[in-house]
């Protein structure tokens, strides 16, 4: 008898295939509870039938639970090394997106030897990724193909900006010329606020113009209390059918705000995209989000259109970029991830872009880091 069964969304079943089913006993178990808008994720030995039809039985039985694709495993180790299992089981937990295999305890440290960060969510997700705001769809594919070819692994779109369409066909341009695979990727896009009571639709538009088949990250364009929860919902209701891998959030400026969403969300949100730069550095947002193992992405990471130029000039960055032998967009770039954020700079310029990524051959002191961290005036450059 399990007393708390309400307390569980995700369940596991595992049994062994006996003469080509489940043991009667998993039968028993399905019918004994309640498992309706619960997830079910199957899983079995076999000692050559696979899984038997299992799953399908599982979902006949359970018609108003998502019933996930299942693992079957070879009981017999001999045709199995550990090594073999332990692959089948990553690659399963991956393809049903629950692939948390890393150690908790790494969630948002920063790795700028491999330019990665662990989300909440499980996944990792590169530090370091081309924006593509103001973009037409024609400069947003030149800009990722370029980005890609650089070695930038991140691409940062959304419905509004318009070029979707555009960033699809650089990925795939990438792709087809063996420059990556999919699976190197990370994309991600925004669902806009006019789109949050129809999340479900905004969500596949989304798939259908990028051409891909899973986003690994979507963000919610901005705060809207009226109705952010439910497109939010909708977001999560993608990620257990695998359209999305993490989920998070962009312009939540205030922490209780932030509170408002993640109380009445299932799953935590992986990231918090919001405008941060050496003038704003969101100190206190980030504070609070690393609470919940939720991680900063800023935007406007060189100052935005507009106020590049203010930062560039800043005597502080001028001096440490003299000293490193680096542009001043380099040295804000490499501030941000020796301070825990994800950067996006934007730019449809292929010099840039490459300049953009060459920040991994050199470390900011801590009294650099100090020096940049003392220029916060907590001041947004942007009235969004
Ligand atoms: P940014 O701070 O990245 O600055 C971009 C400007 O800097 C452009 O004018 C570009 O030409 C210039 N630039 C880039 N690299 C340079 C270099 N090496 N030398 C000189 N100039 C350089 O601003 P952004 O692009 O607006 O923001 C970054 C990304 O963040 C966007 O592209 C977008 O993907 C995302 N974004 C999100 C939101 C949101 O509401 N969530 C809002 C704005 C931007």
């Amino acid at each position: 008898m399990i007393e708390n069964i309400d307390d569980y969304d995700t369940i596991f079943v595992g049994y062994p295939i006996w003469h080509g089913d489940m043991p009667m006993i998993v039968y028993n178990f399905l019918e004994s509870y309640d498992f309706s808008s619960k997830t079910i994720i199957p899983f079995c030995t076999h000692e050559g039938s696979s899984l038997a039809g299992t799953v399908q039985k599982i979902k006949n039985k359970l018609p108003d639970s998502t019933v996930l694709n299942g693992l079957t495993v070879r009981g017999n180790t001999a045709q199995n090394s550990p090594d073999d299992v332990e692959s089948a089981v990553d690659n399963w937990l991956n393809e049903i997106g629950l692939p948390f295999k890393d150690d908790k305890s790494k969630i948002g440290e920063f790795d700028l030897e491999n330019g990665k960060v662990l989300l909440n969510s499980g996944y990792e997700m590169p530090i370091l990724g081309i924006g593509t705001y103001t973009l037409s769809d024609t400069q947003a594919e030149n800009s990722v193909y370029w980005a890609l070819k650089d070695g930038y692994r991140l691409i940062d779109t959304a419905r509004i900006y318009g070029n979707e369409t555009g960033v699809g066909r650089g990925i795939k341009k990438a792709i087809d010329e063996g420059i990556v695979k999919r699976e190197d990727i990370f994309v991600t896009t925004k669902m806009w606020t006019s789109d949050y009571n129809n999340g479900e639709n905004a969500i596949q538009a989304s798939l259908d113009r990028l051409g891909l088949d899973y986003i690994d990250l979507m963000i919610l364009h901005h705060s809207q209390p009226s109705n952010d929860v439910i497109a939010y919902k909708a977001m999560e209701k993608a990620v257990k059918e695998g359209k999305l891998h993490s989920i998070g959030l962009s312009n939540y400026y205030e922490p209780a705000d932030f509170d408002r969403l993640v109380n009445a969300a299932t799953l935590v949100p992986a990231l918090l995209q919001n405008e941060t730069h050496p003038y704003h550095q969101s100190t206190e947002m980030k504070e609070h989000i690393s609470k919940y193992g939720t991680v900063m992405e800023s935007w406007y990471p060189l100052g935005g259109r507009g106020h590049t130029q203010m930062l560039f000039n800043d005597e502080t960055i001028k001096n440490i970029a003299t000293e490193h032998g680096k542009t001043s967009a380099q040295v804000i770039l490499r501030w941000h991830l020796q301070a825990g954020n994800i950067a996006i700079p934007g730019s449809s310029n292929e010099a840039h872009i490459k300049e953009n990524s060459e920040i991994f051959d050199f470390e900011l002191s801590e009294t650099e880091m100090q020096k940049i961290s003392s220029l916060d005036k907590d001041e947004r450059f942007s009235t969004y």
